[in-house]
Parts: structure tokens; sequence; C-alpha cells
């Protein structure tokens, strides 16, 4: 078998196009959607990702302010810029470029934005939503990659997925997604004991674990939903994922490329959140 490769560029633009749609209606009413990114440091990685952003709402016509403050910023400043961007009506959607400087405590800080603007779906409320099956903002990785799954014609209900990796940012908010789609969800770690004992059960595999290549074809299902996660810089310069793609495309029925798999959907989610944060404060000033 060779698997459908899973487009994520393509699905991306879809997914783009959709909320292109709503947004345009919002500001068909006089409201302009706006993000603003707060980035602390100079870190390369991160501000690639900030200036990508930016991009992407100004691509859909979006208002975008691109706040970089210099890395010695103190906790009490960036408290107060966050406090600042909580009251201004022209931004609906906050995020703060995690990893934020040692000297930060970042739960404060992602826990000052207001739970209606965290966009980025890391505030307590909104993972406690995420949890209780009231999504309100879906951390931006996971829920792109269940918009690939949707998109591809996976269907979930009833099927085993196997997530392996628990962080906040992927593997936990993924299971959540997955089982509020009626999947039977296994999660499994570094601790797990024989882990291709699991992921060869797996009807839908999705590995977040930054290790490059570790899951091999011998170790999948055939005939299942590979979703890769993972983005690891090799020593050629080339990325590659947490999957082994070669082998497992012999084996699985779908599988998500890297690059080009859920990374190009992770950006358009957090446009997605933004309008849909920018929709959430419009209808309740009604
Ligand atoms: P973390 O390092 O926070 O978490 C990794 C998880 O993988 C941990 O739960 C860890 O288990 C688990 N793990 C590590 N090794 C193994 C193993 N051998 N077997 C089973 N589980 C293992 O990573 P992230 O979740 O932040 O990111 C994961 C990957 O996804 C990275 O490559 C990252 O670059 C990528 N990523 C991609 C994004 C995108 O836009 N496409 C966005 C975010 C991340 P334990 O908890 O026991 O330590």
């Amino acid at each position: 078998m060779t698997a459908q490769i899973i487009d994520g560029k393509t699905i991306a633009q879809q997914v783009r196009a959709e909320w292109k749609i709503r947004a345009d209606a919002l500001k068909a009413r006089g409201i302009m959607p706006g993000l603003a990114v707060i980035i602390v440091g100079e870190d390369p990685a991160s501000r690639v990702y900030v200036a990508n952003k930016v991009k992407a709402c100004a691509e859909l016509g979006l208002h975008s302010e691109h706040i970089a403050l210099p890395a010695n910023t103190s906790e009490a400043t960036l408290l107060a810029k966050i406090n600042e961007l909580n009251n201004d009506a022209k931004i609906h959607g906050i995020l703060v470029q995690l990893p934020v400087p040692k000297h930060n405590d970042s739960s404060k800080v992602l826990e000052a934005i207001s739970p209606g603007k965290d966009v980025d779906g890391f505030h307590p409320m909104n993972v406690g939503a995420l949890v209780t099956g009231n999504m309100r903002f879906a951390p931006c990785t996971p829920y792109g990659a269940m918009k690939l799954l949707e998109k591809s014609g996976v269907s979930i209900e009833g099927k085993h997925a196997v997530v392996v990796g628990r962080s906040n940012i992927v593997g936990k908010p993924m299971a959540l997604m997955l089982l509020q789609h009626n999947a039977t969800v296994t999660i499994c770690t570094s601790k797990t004991v024989d882990l291709a004992k699991f992921t060869r059960d797996a009807d839908i595999l999705v590995v977040a674990t930054g290790k490059p290549k570790m899951i091999t074809g011998d170790m999948i299902k055939p005939g299942a939903a590979i979703i890769d996660v993972g983005i690891n810089r090799m020593a050629d310069g080339k990325l590659c994922g947490d999957v082994d793609f070669d082998s497992a495309k012999e084996v699985a029925g779908w599988i998500t490329p890297v690059p080009g798999g859920v990374g190009p959907m992770t950006i358009t989610m957090l446009v997605a959140n933004t309008v849909r944060a920018a929709e959430l404060s419009a209808n309740q000033a009604k």
C-alpha cells in the first residue's frame, strides 16, 4: 500500500479561504479582526514564527500588531503591555511567543491574557473549556491536525486514536479533541513500555515527540492515518518529522509529510481563532 499524502499546504489554503469569508463578513459590519503578537528577546526561530504569523494575518486582510520587546523587559512591563492589549478594542487576539526569557513566569504571563482574547488556547479557562467539551479556542497545532483529518475524510468516531507525546501544547489537547470526536484514545509517553504494541493498534496515530523518525513502518497498522507533528532540523539542514516517512508511507492509508503537513495548519488556525475571537466579541456587544 502507498499512503495518500495529506497536503497541508493545500488544505491550509482551503481553510484560510473559509475563514476569509467570515472575516470579510465581520468587516462588512465595521469590525476589523485584530491580532497582537508579543515577542520578548531576540531568538531567531521565534522571530521567524512571529513574522509568519503577522504575514498570515495581513494576507487575510486582518489588522495585526507586532510588539517586539527587549530580552531584559521586566515581567511587570510585559504584564502591563498584556493588560493594555486586553483593553484595546482593536485587538481581538493576543499571543505571547514562547518561550519567554527565564526571568518571566510563563504561566503568569499566559494567565494575564484575557481568556476571550487567548487565541493560542493556553489560558487555564480555555484548557478547562476543552476538557469539559465546550471548546472556545483550541491550541493551534492540534486544532490544525484535527482539520487535516477532517478535510482528508478520515473518520474518527469509534476509531482507536493513539497520541504519542503529552505536552500541554500538542499531545494533551490533541487527545482531548479526538476524544470529543468519539475516538477511543490512548496517550503514550517516554515512559510507555512497548510503544509499538500501542502504535500498531492505532487507526489514527498522532506523533509529537521531537524525536526524529522514531516511528517506523513496522510500528504502523496497515491503512492507518498518520499525523506527524514533529519538526526536526537534521545535520544536513533538512527538516524531518518524528515519523520515518519513507517506510511509513508504504504501510499507512494517509500520512502527513514534513515539511508541508501539520506546519502550515498551525498559523492558519491562529488566524481562524483570531476571527472567531472577533465574532464572539461582536456577538457579546450586540
Ligand atoms: P515536548 O518536548 O514538550 O513533548 C514531547 C513529548 O514526547 C513528551 O510528552 C515526551 O514524553 C514524549 N516522548 C519523548 N520521547 C518519547 C519516546 N521515545 N516515546 C514516547 N514518547 C516520547 O514537545 P512538543 O509537544 O512541544 O513538540 C513535539 C514535536 O512537535 C517537536 O518536534 C516540535 O518541534 C513539534 N511541533 C510542531 C509544531 C507545528 O507547528 N507543526 C508546533 C509545536 C511543536 P514525557 O512527557 O514522558 O517526557
